[in-house]
């Protein structure tokens, strides 16, 4: 392996509403952990909600970024899963503790102990990064760095959020709001069977939904044309929970997406919630998740629709995406020394 620079290029926040370019020194992988020379990393919602200290800092200052694709360039003691030179990708979940009646009923993703990859530890909008092997993924071949990254978190999910809203077979799924992850959900949902309803105020984001195959494309508070059995709310907006339950038919099921949600407005039991309709939210994902999602999307041709941004603009892809300028998914490439 040859050696690894003394310092690099990373952007780092304290949660204070801005990200600060700065020079690091490149990490060094402790037991047990690989240190990647990032090539992209794609650029999150819940990377705002750390930028802006909605999710309050558990490190500070921290690296976001936890959509991270790179290669191997350092092993820490004991690691046998990967060998230098692969290419891997780091996601959100980055340790769990493995024993408590949550990791060992396979639901890690609700370990009290877990943490977060661009919260608790530095994340790759950075050259270099350190991740614990455990929970980094092989990345099939099959899939280009740039459409790797939006799987790593939007993709993966929304995948868990599509499970969570148990669409029958060839049942009706609405999503509402349109960007990252529901872009990629949509693709799985009609490769599987699913009849998909779109509703968000973007028209580009309409327009997107329409050309991927959803059957029907409206404004974020419409109701759609027909009643849902199941629904995403995708936006990190509550007032949206009451039009979508409304929206549900007999025994359907509402998932909410997001890490962070405005406040959800009263609800009306006859109106929202009773004929045994569900409301339940998503919170981040197993490892068990992200392996499927991965084995899956280049089998199921989903294809990421890519923002491209140069490492140095990262600043500017949280403002396009906090501004709803940004379509599809933006991504940064790391190697991109552009200012
Ligand atoms: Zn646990
Ligand atoms: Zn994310």
């Amino acid at each position: 392996m040859s050696a690894l620079p003394a310092t690099m290029r990373a952007w780092e926040t304290r949660g204070e509403g801005t990200l600060h370019p700065v020079e690091r020194p490149v990490p060094r992988p402790g037991p047990g952990e690989v240190a990647l020379r990032v090539h992209v990393c794609g650029v999150c919602r819940t990377d705002l909600h750390v930028r802006d200290g909605d999710l309050a800092p558990r490190r500070s200052p921290v690296v976001p970024g936890h959509e991270v694709v790179g290669t191997v360039v350092g092993l820490g003691a004991g690691v046998t899963r990967f060998a230098a030179g692969e290419r891997v990708g780091v996601a959100w979940l980055r340790h769990t503790c493995g024993a408590c009646r949550w990791c060992r009923r396979g639901a890690e993703n609700l370990c009290p102990e877990s943490r977060y990859t661009g919260w608790d530890e530095d994340g790759g909008y950075a050259e270099y990064a350190v991740a614990p092997a455990g929970f980094a993924y092989a990345l099939p071949e099959a899939l280009p760095d740039e459409q790797a990254a939006p799987l790593l978190c939007a993709g993966i999910i929304g995948y868990r959020a599509l499970r969570r809203a148990a669409v029958p077979p060839g049942g009706r799924l609405g999503l509402y709001g349109f960007g990252g992850s529901a872009h990629i959900t949509a693709q799985v949902a009609i490769a599987q069977g699913a009849e998909v309803h779109v509703l968000t105020r973007d028209a580009a984001a309409r327009a997107l939904a329409l050309e991927l195959g959803a059957v029907s494309a409206g404004e974020a508070y419409d109701a759609p044309p027909v009643p849902l059995d199941s629904a995403i709310v995708f936006a990190p907006v509550g007032d949206l929970v009451p039009p979508a339950l409304a929206a549900l038919d007999r025994g359907g099921t509402l998932a909410v997406a997001g890490i962070h949600l405005s406040a959800v407005p009263e609800l009306d039991y006859q109106r929202h919630l009773f004929r045994e309709r569900t409301l339940t939210s998503v919170t981040s994902n197993t490892r068990a998740d992200g392996e499927e999602l991965l084995a899956l999307a280049p089998r199921l041709g989903v294809t990421a629709t890519v923002t491209p941004y140069p490492l140095g603009r990262a600043a500017h892809a949280l403002d396009d995406l906090a501004a709803d300028r940004v379509h599809g998914a933006a991504v940064l490439h790391i190697g991109d020394l552009r200012p």
